[in-house]
């Protein structure tokens, strides 16, 4: 069967990994997480003091950049890949609200981007990849076969982030989670460069009302028409 490249983006919490992972594993398809490296990048900074809640010394992380080596090395246990950085399994630091807090600042740099795009491109070249970001169908494959833009409501996408960080331990309210999410969809869709937009031939998906099951069955038979045709 013929490999496409599969681009998921939209706004945080629609549930785009968890679709992503599913695809990828139905159709033996490398998935990659792209907000992992860009939250990777934002824990760096915040290790290295580089932003805080009141600075952002942009300068000094654009020279650090070259310091920063990121991978994704696969967990055969949980069946998806895990973010190292530098050498480190950065996986649990990198979901925490604060990195959260701090990520959307850090990916508005074009320094970083551009970084991360060539990393992207470059794990994408030979296609039968799905990719989950903001910028994916619009800047770092422009010409994938499929492209997936979803959304759901602010209140929705929060209450999902809450009950996974409380699951998780995180002591975090339901208002902090809002605020983040709302937050971030601002400056994710008002940044220069490669703000959150879907492409002209993205197909939306609104998840407020569809379950899990019902989402992987209308992208699966979307993937098999394209491929038909591809
Ligand atoms: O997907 P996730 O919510 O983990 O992404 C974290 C943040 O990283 C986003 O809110 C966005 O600011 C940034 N990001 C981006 N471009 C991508 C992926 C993520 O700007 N391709």
């Amino acid at each position: 069967m013929k490999k496409i490249t599969i681009a998921i983006d939209g706004f945080s919490s629609t549930g785009k990994s968890t679709l992503a992972k599913q695809l990828a594993k139905e159709l033996e398809y490398v998935y990659v997480d792209t907000g992992a490296m860009y939250r990777a990048v934002a824990f760096f900074a915040m290790q290295h003091n580089l932003i805080g809640a009141n600075f952002f010394d942009k300068d000094a992380l654009v020279s650090a950049l070259p310091k920063i080596q990121l991978e994704f090395k696969f967990n055969a246990d949980l069946g998806f890949a895990e973010m190292y950085l530098n050498g480190e399994n950065v996986e649990k630091q990198i979901r925490t609200i604060e990195v959260s807090n701090f990520v959307s600042k850090v990916a508005t740099v074009s320094e970083v981007r551009s970084k991360l795009v060539e990393q992207q491109q470059e794990m994408g070249k030979n296609k039968g990849i799905v990719m989950d970001g903001r910028d994916i169908g619009t800047v770092v494959f422009p010409d994938a076969e499929l492209k997936i833009f979803m959304t759901a409501s602010a209140e929705t996408r929060a209450q999902r982030r809450f009950d996974e960080l409380q699951a998780k331990g995180d002591n975090v309210t339901y208002e902090e989670v809002l605020k983040n999410v709302v937050e971030r969809d601002n400056l994710d869709t008002s940044r220069e460069d490669s703000p959150l937009v879907i492409a002209d031939d993205a197909i939306e998906i609104d998840n407020s009302y569809l379950n899990k099951e019902e989402q992987f069955d209308a992208v699966l038979e979307l993937v098999n028409d394209v491929v038909k045709t591809a």
